[in-house]
This record gives C-alpha cells, sequence and structure tokens, in this order.
C-alpha cells in the first residue's frame, strides 16, 4: 500500500493507482495528478484548460458597469497605485 503525498489516501501501490516513474510510482496518485496537470493547463492558457476561465468571463460586464459608473474614482486611484 502506498499514501498519497497530496490527497493522503492510502491506495494499493500499483500502477492503476498511481503513474509510473524511472524509480517505481509517482508519490502523487492518478487523480491528483489529473487535478495538477489541469492547473497547469489553465496557467499556460491551453484550449484544454480554459473551461474555468470561459466561466470567469461571465462576470466581466457586471465589473465594466461597476467602474465606468465609479470612473472618477478609480481613475485617481489607478494612477497613484501604479507607480
Ligand atoms: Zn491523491
Amino acid at each position: 500500500m502506498k499514501s498519497c503525498s497530496n490527497c493522503f489516501k492510502i491506495l494499493p501501490a500499483t500502477t492503476e493507482f498511481f503513474y509510473r516513474k524511472l524509480s517505481g510510482l509517482q508519490s502523487r496518485c492518478k487523480a491528483c495528478n489529473a487535478e495538477v496537470v489541469r492547473g497547469y493547463l489553465r496557467r499556460k492558457r491551453h484550449p484544454w484548460g480554459q473551461t474555468e476561465r470561459r466561466k470567469r468571463k461571465a462576470s466581466v460586464p457586471a465589473v465594466y458597469e461597476f467602474t465606468a459608473a465609479n470612473k472618477v474614482n478609480v481613475d485617481q486611484d489607478t494612477t497613484d497605485s501604479r507607480h
């Protein structure tokens, strides 16, 4: 048996639950590995990892409305903090 270094689940030390590396098996289970890869693709803006990003885009118009309504204040704030 082998414990995953990420989710700490105890799983059989077989290639069914862990990916193989040069010497033995990886310390992260396959499920956690998939999470890591997904996060990597999202950061790289790879098409495969963009599902979450599209969801977030839906909230953008609300932000634009807010900044437009508070335009004077926002401009003053950003000129000070930009330097
Ligand atoms: Zn795991």
